[in-house]
């Protein structure tokens, strides 16, 4: 397989019936890749026909997290573009034509069976084990007949004629060539009774239409792909390439996530739902970089790609066909590595959102001195808030029992905090020089170790046991803040030695 040097159109089709899962953003971010590599376009177009299915809102909610991937296309229903409208419930007509194009061309029907009809085909073929296929009834009504029955206002689909005899073989770019018996290719219905056609007759329209060259889309639609060979076929159009992408399966490997499960998984910190990873606190950056690896490789070592480099990387012949076991911790890793290395202003633009959520007033001033102290820290934007918290609070609240030192008694404990409450007040200024050698000497003199009484002060000052490294992060507090915590933590410790004693 070579790449295709000739730019392509590619289209992203989804349809707004709820979230837009990962899966989503992947197809449309290979979709992205290819034209950007191919210097082709990439279109946006909503597949809104199946009006039963559509969700208030999902639109937008599609639109919105593409933009936050930052895939943004050439054409598409808020853009427009010379191939539009880019909204299939805004092109009913265009679909009547072709549907009627079809029926002159002998290769499709109106049929006027009744669900009750079909349910009893159905059940009837079941019990003979045969495929559940349209038994072709209305096949042999006479067109002209037909058409009466139709002007009369009769109620009517209109089912696509598949070939009665012979066989259909149509190529996919990663599986090869499929072959299927035309006789267990349904009739399938492309317009239905309310007017509206389906995906089958709509997609394969649209795509000719918008001039699309490459077919990018989930494997649920491989079965369906013999018809829709047929369906182009019957128009006497070129077919595009068609590239069916790898399905996702759950963490364990094991099936499909369910919705229960991907509700459940909202309580560990992870979605499949791109907005949803937006409020968990990921970036763009590490998503794109992961779901580009679900399905993708460059080689067996790279790993780490930004947009620009997947572009430049990018190739259809390294797609991978298998399922792709959804792995959150490779997330989490991907999403570490693009933290650290965006920069500091960057990176504090991003957490600024975070912190306030969180109920902090933020000085962005502040913010973009404290990122460098926590840059190592942060998985996700949401750990920020909990590791930095206690830079933008006058005061802190700890558990007065982390204020006692390993090996030491409340009241040991108590006085550390005073001589620690000394040394610092008598400091005209509290920063990494001048606060670190007199607190050492101060552990010397104590006799006990850096870890006991650095720790005392590490939770009196931040009200963590864990934090950014501790005298940097006192520089960038006010000194009287520093202080007053300090005496609060000697207040604590000797309430605490008062109450055991
Ligand atoms: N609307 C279809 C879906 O969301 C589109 C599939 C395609 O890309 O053709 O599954």
């Amino acid at each position: 397989m070579t790449q295709p040097l000739k730019p392509v159109r590619v289209r992203f089709a989804p349809s707004p019936t709820g979230h837009t899962h990962l899966g989503s953003g992947r197809t449309a971010l290979y979709d992205y890749l290819l034209a950007r590599k191919t210097g082709g376009q990439f279109i946006l177009r909503i597949e809104d026909t199946d009006r039963r299915r559509y969700v208030e809102g999902a639109e937008q909610e599609l639109i919105d997290s593409l933009r936050w991937l930052g895939l943004n296309w050439d054409e598409g229903p808020d853009v427009g573009g010379p191939y539009g409208p880019y909204r299939q419930s805004e092109r009913k007509e265009i679909y009547e034509h072709y549907a009627k194009q079809l029926i002159e061309k002998g290769h499709a029907y109106y049929c006027f069976c009744t669900p009750q009809v079909l349910e009893q085909a159905r059940q009837e073929a079941q019990k003979r084990k045969e495929l559940p296929l349209y038994p072709g009834t209305c096949r042999q009504i006479d067109p002209a007949e037909a058409a009466r029955r139709v002007a009369a206002g009769e109620k009517h689909v209109i089912r696509f004629k598949t070939p009665e005899s012979g066989s259909t073989s149509v190529t996919d770019l990663l599986r090869g060539t499929i072959t299927v018996e035309n006789s267990r290719i349904d009739d399938a219905i492309l317009v239905k009774s309310d007017g509206y056609a389906l995906y089958h007759l709509a997609a394969m329209v649209d795509d000719h239409l918008m001039k699309i060259t490459h077919v990018i889309r989930g494997s649920e639609w491989l079965p369906s792909l013999p018809l829709h060979a047929l369906i182009i076929r019957a128009f006497g159009w070129e077919e595009p390439v068609w590239v069916h992408l790898s399905v996702f399966l759950k963490p364990s490997g094991k099936g499909k996530m369910s919705k229960r499960e991907s509700a459940d998984l909202l309580k560990d910190g992870y979605s499949i739902f791109i907005k949803d990873l937006e409020d968990l606190g990921y970036i763009p950056e590490g998503v794109l970089n992961w779901i580009a690896l679900m399905g993708w490789s460059y080689d067996d070592r790279t790993e780490f790609f930004t947009l620009p480099e997947l572009v430049e990387k990018f190739s259809l012949d390294k797609l991978n066909p298998s399922p792709a076991a959804i792995n959150f911790t490779k997330l989490d890793h991907f999403n570490g590595l693009h933290v650290r290395a965006l920069d500091t202003d960057d990176l504090a633009r991003r957490l600024k959102p975070f912190f306030e959520r969180a109920g902090y007033t933020v000085d962005y001033d502040l913010l973009r001195k404290v990122v460098p102290l926590i840059r190592e820290r942060v998985t996700v934007l949401t750990d920020a808030p909990e590791v930095a918290g206690f830079f933008f609070q006058e005061t802190v609240r700890p558990d007065p029992q982390e204020l006692v030192a390993k090996g030491l008694t409340p009241s040991q404990s108590a006085e550390v905090a005073r001589r620690t409450y000394e040394v610092l007040s008598g400091l005209p200024n509290l920063c990494l020089e001048t606060a670190e050698p007199p607190m050492r000497a101060l552990v010397e003199e104590m006799g006990l170790s850096a870890g006991q009484v650095f720790g005392i002060l590490r939770v009196a000052v931040t009200g963590q046991k864990v934090s950014p490294p501790l005298f940097e992060s006192i520089e960038l507090i006010p000194r009287e803040t520093v202080l007053n915590r300090v005496s609060e933590a000697v207040k604590m410790l000797e309430d605490l030695a008062a109450a055991q004693g």
